[in-house]
């Protein structure tokens, strides 16, 4: 017997190892990337994906860790040759989650996260089912501008682009499954930890070692009788 859960899905058992899909969304400056890094580092099994970006890298940022950095039109090709499973036009930047990459970490049973904007997490949801969507929430319109603006690597423009997206994203919330407010960031690492632990204890998730399980009870023992 497996002592790891194997997780079936609606699809028959040639899906039945599928890791769970989880999709973070949040406004600019929520501190979303942040708090979910600190996630897979305190949850085993669960990797976070990696997407790809045609905005230059900031300072510190590295390619091939934060993102994978690619050109404009590097982008539109692996658009046209439908290498994305979504993507979206972000502050006039295109961004973008492997399709392959994705389905690999899945099909061998690895939950992912993947840390996108709305539009995005509408796209994965519509295509796979069974994703968890989770919003982070600022603690406020103000907060969100104090963090912003803290963190000052962008120019007022920017800010303010920003946060007149904030105001149309965080309409957004009601389409996802869990709402995380991120007034503390230990206390939301573990809002979201408990939702993915969650998650794996579903019954769709754990039906198959329940019946492994099961079977131990019904099975003939022979030895000592
Ligand atoms: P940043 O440039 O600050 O790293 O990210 C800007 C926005 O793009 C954030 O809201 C972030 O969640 C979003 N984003 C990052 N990667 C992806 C992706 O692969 N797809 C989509 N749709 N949005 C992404």
């Amino acid at each position: 017997m497996s002592s790891s859960p194997v997780r079936p899905s609606e699809d028959g058992p040639a899906a039945a190892a599928r890791g769970l899909l989880f999709v973070v969304s949040a406004p600019s400056g929520t501190g979303k990337t942040t708090v979910v890094e600190r996630l897979v580092q305190c949850v085993p099994d669960l990797a976070l994906s990696r997407s790809f970006t045609s905005r230059t890298a900031r300072p510190g940022e590295i390619d091939s860790i934060d993102y994978n950095f690619i050109t404009r039109e590097r982008f539109e090709t692996m658009v046209r040759t439908g290498a994305f499973l979504e993507w979206a036009d972000v502050f006039g930047n295109y961004y973008g989650t492997s399709a392959a990459d994705t389905e690999r970490e899945l099909s061998t049973g690895h939950d992912l996260v993947l840390v996108i904007d709305v539009q995005g997490a509408r796209q994965v949801r519509s295509r796979c089912t069974g994703t968890v969507g989770v919003f982070v929430l600022p603690p406020s319109f103000p907060v969100l501008e104090q963090r912003l603006r803290g963190r000052s690597k962008d120019s007022e423009e920017a800010i303010e682009r920003r946060l007149e997206t904030a105001r149309a994203e965080i309409a957004a919330f009601s389409e996802y499954d869990y709402l995380v407010v991120n007034d503390e960031l230990g206390a939301c690492v573990d809002r979201l930890k408990a939702i993915v632990l969650a998650e794996r204890a579903r019954l769709r998730s754990m039906r198959r070692l329940a019946e492994e399980i099961v079977q131990t009870f019904t099975r003939k023992e022979t030895h000592g009788r």
